[in-house]
């Protein structure tokens, strides 16, 4: 079978290619997925760099998300034919991943296909879809109902789909991006407003700002969420699922203390598959957004290494998708 491969030549050098490899066998409790779609996260872009937080086993298939009919199952939960998909767990870290045409794993990994949406719609949403609806949900379960609500890294994955599913839902969506030349694309995807990076991430010694947001989806970290806590209303709350700008920000207690704000950390990785099975169905249905088309661009396992270093040098927009 063909995969997208990334090997370590030496100490800190790595390079990937599409190779013929072997297709897997299975054990007791798993089963063997035909791929149909898969897509490209940030994490896959630095897996294919060797990034050791991510992937520490080489050679290795990348690939977090996946789609597909199953081919055959050693699970009593799953028969040849049944449409599934995989986001998260160990796939595409130290277990080969979704840039494969077959894909193997454990029953416990696996999600059937929910109706109202296809394989290939699933992975335009993929991890980055299902981590939206996630933090999207926290907004929702926490009393955030209506407003402006900043979304940071609004043109990435999880941004761009933030964007669409809080524009669906009534929010009045402000898109904070440090792409001047994508604000035509942020607006057409839902968003009222648009804040360019410049203008928001700047050193700002006061500990509190003029409220303005109901809520944060925030997917970038250092000093931008550091300064949307302080522009939160009181009661507000903000999610954080991201470190794109950094992994470290230097925050104080005020938002907290006098104005009762919530900072929620999301995590779809490692997320039981209840939850994740919850949250699909909803993306499948109240969450399913309109403008789904112009978040994607389908690509073929041979274009993979280029769309990484678009991801790894900011300069991507939207979803990529893989068509096996
Ligand atoms: P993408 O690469 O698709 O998007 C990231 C976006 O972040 C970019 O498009 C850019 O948006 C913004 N950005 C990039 N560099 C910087 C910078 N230096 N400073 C500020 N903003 C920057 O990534 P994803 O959407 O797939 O993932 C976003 C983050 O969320 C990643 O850190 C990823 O690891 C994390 N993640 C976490 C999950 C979890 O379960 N906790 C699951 C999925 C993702 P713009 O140009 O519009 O500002």
């Amino acid at each position: 079978m063909k995969a997208f491969v990334v090997e370590k030549i030496e100490d800190k050098k790595f390079v990937a290619s599409v190779q013929e490899v072997e297709q897997p066998t299975l054990v007791e409790g798993e089963v063997l997925i035909k791929t149909s779609y898969s897509s490209l996260n940030y994490k896959d872009a630095l897996s294919s760099a060797g990034n050791p937080g991510v992937t520490r086993v080489f050679p290795h298939v990348t690939g977090i998300d996946v789609s597909g009919v199953v081919a055959e199952s050693k699970s009593s939960l799953f028969s040849v034919g049944d449409e599934v998909l995989i986001t998260g767990y160990d796939l595409g870290m130290n277990t080969d991943g979704g840039h494969s045409e077959f894909v193997k794993a454990p029953d416990t990994w696996i999600v059937k296909k929910p109706d109202n949406i296809s394989l290939r719609e699933l992975m335009i949403y993929g991890t980055a879809g299902l981590t939206s609806a996630l933090s999207v949900n926290e907004l929702l379960n926490n009393g955030v109902t209506n407003g402006e609500v900043l979304v940071t890294g609004a043109t990435g994955g999880v941004g761009s789909i933030s964007v669409a599913i809080l524009s669906k839902l009534g929010f009045e969506v402000i898109a904070l991006s440090g792409k001047e030349n994508q604000i035509d694309y942020l607006k057409e995807i839902g968003a009222k407003e648009v804040i360019l990076r410049k203008d928001f991430d700047i050193e700002n010694k006061k500990p509190m700002g003029k409220e303005r947001f109901s809520g944060v989806i925030d997917t970038v970290g250092g000093n931008i969420l550091a300064e949307a806590l302080k522009q939160i209303k009181y009661d507000g709350v903000a999610t954080c699922c991201g470190l794109t700008a950094s992994p470290v920000f230097n925050t104080n207690v005020f938002p907290f203390i006098l104005r009762g704000v919530r900072l929620i950390g999301i995590d779809s990785v490692e997320s039981s598959l209840v939850k994740k099975t919850q949250a699909w169905e909803k993306i499948a249905n109240e969450f399913k957004i309109d403008t789904l088309g112009k978040l994607a661009h389908e690509i073929s396992l041979d274009e993979i290494q280029q769309a990484y270093e678009k991801i790894l040098s900011a300069k991507a927009v939207g979803r990529y998708l893989v068509k096996l």
